[in-house]
């Protein structure tokens, strides 16, 4: 698929980097095809991260991941989904590489900025999570 999906997360959009890490996925290439700000539930946060349900950090995520608002949005660039995680970097801030959106604006491994589908199948499930088909143009 030529479709990935991304969240600016609370920390980034708290701190007014909203505008620079669009900026820089624009100029990297990618059409923004669905755009909105929202804000996620604690249950809403569960839901989106549920194959992380077992995992230690868990609460930790999902509380963090509804602490303040986030930008919700598809993308869509020939080979979307490798090339946008590249561009973000590494999960771990420390260990991203020099120029990716995490290593200039994340904090830690937990505040990490920004969201990148992992997979063709979970862009096009997460996409349907936020937006329906009529708000992806
Ligand atoms: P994302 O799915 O947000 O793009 P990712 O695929 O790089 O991130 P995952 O291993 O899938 O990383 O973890 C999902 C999210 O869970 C991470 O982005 C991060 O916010 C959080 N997370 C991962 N590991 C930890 C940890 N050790 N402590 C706290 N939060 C973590």
């Amino acid at each position: 698929s030529n479709r990935t999906f991304t969240m600016v997360k609370p920390d980034a959009f708290g701190k007014g980097f909203t505008g620079g890490i669009l900026d820089q996925i624009i100029q990297a290439g990618f059409r923004i095809v669905a755009l909105k700000v929202t804000k996620l539930t604690k249950e809403k946060a569960g839901e989106f991260y549920a194959v992380h349900s077992e995992r230690p950090f868990y609460d930790e995520l999902t509380t963090f991941m509804s602490s303040g608002p986030i930008v919700a949005a598809i993308l869509e660039k020939d080979n979307a989904v490798e090339d946008f995680r590249t561009l973000i970097g590494a999960t771990n801030p420390a260990q991203a590489a020099e120029g990716t959106i995490r290593k200039k604006y994340a904090a830690s491994v937990g505040e990490n900025a920004v969201h990148g589908s992992d997979s063709d199948e979970n862009a096009q499930i997460e996409g349907s999570f936020f937006f329906s088909a009529f708000e992806q143009f």
